[in-house]
């Protein structure tokens, strides 16, 4: 009976597993940005990924590029946000709560059913 178990203990963990891991650290090096307001962004990428010029500051929407000591211009036609974007985010949550009333009004009518 004792003997059992010890065989079964050893059959555990003895498999090939340490293998599965390797996919995590896919080799990544970071690319720093930097926008006119001085923010610096750090955007780590694959070692075979397509490094852009230009990345959109997180912090402030502005380009940011990779040259810390000329980062390109900020364009004036272009807002942090723009209006079409306001009413765009605006119109989705319309949306969302016409599609919320009508799930709800069929629920109720189920329901009253
Ligand atoms: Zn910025």
């Amino acid at each position: 009976m004792a003997g059992g178990n010890a065989i079964r203990g050893t059959r555990v963990g003895a498999g090939p597993m340490g293998e599965a891991e390797r996919g995590e650290a896919a080799p990544r090096h970071r690319v720093g940005y930097w926008c006119t307001q001085g923010h610096e962004t750090l955007v780590a990428f694959a070692f075979d990924a397509e490094v852009p010029e230009l990345w959109d500051c997180p912090r402030c929407g502005l380009p940011a590029g990779q040259d810390q000591a000329a980062p390109p211009p900020a364009p004036r036609t272009e807002p942090y946000k723009t209006h079409l974007a306001y009413v765009r985010e605006r119109r989705s949550d319309a949306d969302g709560d016409a599609l919320l009333e009508e799930a709800l009004a069929k629920l109720r009518a189920r329901r009253g059913a």
